[in-house]
């Protein structure tokens, strides 16, 4: 079992988070240090450090993950124009919580 992060105080309602979406196997709300005008993150209520740790049998999980991304991304009107999902993996790829999450993020244009 990996480390409790700040994550799942937010999943506790410990601390405040402006919380865009919920469902049974997801918590969706906005970033606290945004990067575009539109910045969530999709985090499963299941806590999985890294997307390393995943398995097969999280296939589903991570399915509705990005599709909760896309369809977050049709409420807040940038689908059309157009948006990023990310996921960072361990200190090289610039994950800092170690609870997997989505970065869904747009309302500006993303250059490269
Ligand atoms: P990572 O670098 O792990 O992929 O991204 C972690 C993200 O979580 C960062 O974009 C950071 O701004 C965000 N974050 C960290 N702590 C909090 C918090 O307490 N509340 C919210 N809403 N976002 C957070």
């Amino acid at each position: 079992m990996s480390e409790t992060t700040i994550f799942d105080k937010i999943l506790a309602r410990e601390i405040p988070a402006d919380i865009v979406y919920e469902d049974d196997q997801v918590l969706a709300f906005k970033d606290i240090a945004p990067r575009a005008p539109v910045h969530y993150l999709i985090i499963p209520k299941q806590r999985i450090a890294t997307l390393n740790d995943a398995t097969p049998t999280d296939q589903a999980l991570l399915g509705h993950m990005m599709l909760t991304a896309a369809q977050l991304a049709r409420e807040a009107g940038i689908a059309e124009d157009g948006y990023r999902v990310q996921m960072n993996v361990n200190k090289g790829g610039g994950q800092v919580v170690y609870h997997i999450h989505l970065h869904m993020f747009g309302g500006r244009p993303l250059a490269e």
